[in-house]
């Protein structure tokens, strides 16, 4: 299978004809080639997206909305295809495709298509002397750059309130993970989205993207993917006068205290620490507990990690797929090594897991679990983003807190415990963009999302993202 961009409406090879292979990452083959787009390619998305500019931000914002429906629509009759192409492409098990990756993509395009019609203009009247209304403009020809963990789905998180806005996009998907993205053009046509609105720019980050990020003719970029990919994106944007959002890398941590329940705290920890093999940025890696139930919980966390079955990503019976490349594989069992180096005691896993048949030369890991690593070691301290959380016990809350804060990132952070005024008291105190409580990964798309510290820098989520991608201007009045 031979990708295309999607480019002015048309589906099109890259101008120079190169591209990369996708490999499979539960097989080690590759099955299909990716554009490796150059920057002729982005600026002739970004010529289309300027084009079709003026049209797409005079159109009223119902009808903007009716069309993101429309592909929202779209998306939930291809589920099945769409969750197929999501599983093959990043070894994640096609039951979570099934029900998180494609479902939340979904949505995604159904909140922001009618989120935009909710989107009024601020007043501030000076009683007798002056009124000030804020006009939002749509920022332009905006650029959208994901990674590879939850493709279709972070992809849609930046598409959908860009275009809701009234903006113009040029996407630049993982090329690691570029199916969806590539099954999304196709949808966006069907949908009747008006050509040069959405453009989908296939290629490597140092080439197609580095192009897209230097482009003048892109006013703001919307970056997720790790922490030092987005400091060389803002060192490139920043002289340009771009805007950006950057949603970056994370170590986060859960807090369980011994008033929890401990049941709810077990379960939800194993998913926050294993789910798609441990490479959500929302995972929960650092797990800290209460020292009067430390070896309750070891127990009882042990014991459920050791049920989670590693395999063929489309088995339905499959926990944990595979990691997404070779080069993953290795960063992450070189952190398995460097956990002993430390001085960690190894309770679970450990190794890279060989499977056989069709699965024979895929990237998998065992769900691994250490003990006894100092919160400053580094492995503690750097995100590995793969399926290895470390357990340590914790006497005081200050302790705990000071632990969970002690690192360079601030993305998540999960307290668990039945004592609401604990709760309200450490919330504010972490370092952290996102506190659960006694939950994880629970979303509202209404609600800002975001990290602190070197987890990024600006909102996605509800209004903050139409802020984003919208220019105020404030008109002031003389009565
Ligand atoms: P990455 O930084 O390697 O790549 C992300 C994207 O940036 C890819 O599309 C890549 O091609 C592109 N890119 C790379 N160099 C570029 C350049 N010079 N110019 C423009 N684009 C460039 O990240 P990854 O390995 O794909 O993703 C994993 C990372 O993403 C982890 O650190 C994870 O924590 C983070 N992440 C963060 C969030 C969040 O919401 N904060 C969500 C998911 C993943």
């Amino acid at each position: 299978m031979q990708l295309l961009n999607l480019i002015g409406g048309e589906l099109v090879p890259p101008g120079a004809g190169c591209y990369l292979p996708v490999i499979e990452p539960a097989t080690g083959q590759a099955f299909a080639q990716v554009p490796d787009s150059d920057a002729a390619d982005v600026d002739a998305a970004v010529r289309a997206g300027e084009a079709a500019l003026p049209a797409w931000r005079a159109l009223p914002a119902e009808e903007r909305g009716r069309l993101l429906v429309r592909l929202a629509e779209l998306i939930e009759r291809d589920l099945e295809a769409l969750a197929q192409a999501e599983s093959q492409d990043n070894g994640k098990p096609l039951r979570l495709a099934r029900t998180l990756d494609i479902p939340r993509a979904a949505s995604n395009f159904a909140f922001f298509g009618t989120l935009a019609q909710h989107f009024a203009t601020e007043a501030h009247v000076q009683e007798g002397v002056a009124l000030n209304y804020t006009v939002r403009h749509p920022l332009g020809v905006v650029a959208c750059i994901s990674p590879w963990n939850l493709p279709l789905y972070l992809l849609s998180w930046k598409i959908a309130p860009a275009l809701a806005a009234g903006c113009c996009v040029v996407v630049k998907p993982s090329e690691l993970t570029p199916c969806t993205a590539f099954l999304l053009s196709q949808l966006a046509i069907e949908a009747g989205l008006p050509p040069g609105v959405l453009n989908v720019v296939h290629g490597t980050g140092p080439r197609a993207g580095q192009a897209l990020v230097e482009h003048p003719g892109i006013r703001a970029i919307s970056f997720t993917g790790g922490t030092a990919t987005g400091a060389h994106l803002a060192r490139t944007a920043a002289p340009l006068f771009k805007k950006l959002s950057l949603e970056l890398g994370g170590k986060n941590p859960n807090l369980v205290f011994a008033d929890c329940d401990l049941t709810e705290a077990v379960r939800t920890s194993v998913r926050s620490s294993f789910a798609n093999q441990g490479q959500i940025c929302l995972c929960g890696s650092r797990i800290f507990i209460e020292r009067p139930i430390y070896e309750q919980f070891k127990t009882e966390f042990l014991a459920q990690v050791a049920a989670l079955r590693v395999g063929d990503p489309l088995d339905a019976a499959t926990d944990q797929g595979a990691l997404v490349s070779e080069a993953h594989l290795h960063k992450v069992l070189s952190y398995i090594e460097l956990a002993y180096q430390e001085g960690g005691r190894l309770l679970a896993g450990g190794q890279r897991e060989q499977l056989s048949g069709r699965c024979a030369g895929g990237y998998f890991v065992q769900p691994t679990v250490f003990e006894g690593l100092a919160p400053g070691c580094r492995v503690n301290q750097e995100e590995i983003f793969g399926p290895v959380v470390t357990l340590t016990p914790f006497d005081t809350e200050a302790e705990a807190l000071a632990w969970a804060n002690g690192t360079e990132y601030g993305l998540s952070a999960t307290l668990w415990t039945r004592d609401l005024a604990r709760a309200h008291r450490l919330a504010p105190q972490l370092h952290a963009g996102v506190v659960w409580v006694n939950t994880w990964l629970h979303r509202d798309l209404r609600t800002p999302f975001g990290g602190m510290k070197n987890s990024g820098v600006g909102r996605e989520g509800g209004l903050e993202a139409l802020r984003f991608f919208t220019e105020p201007q404030n008109v002031c009045v003389k009565f």
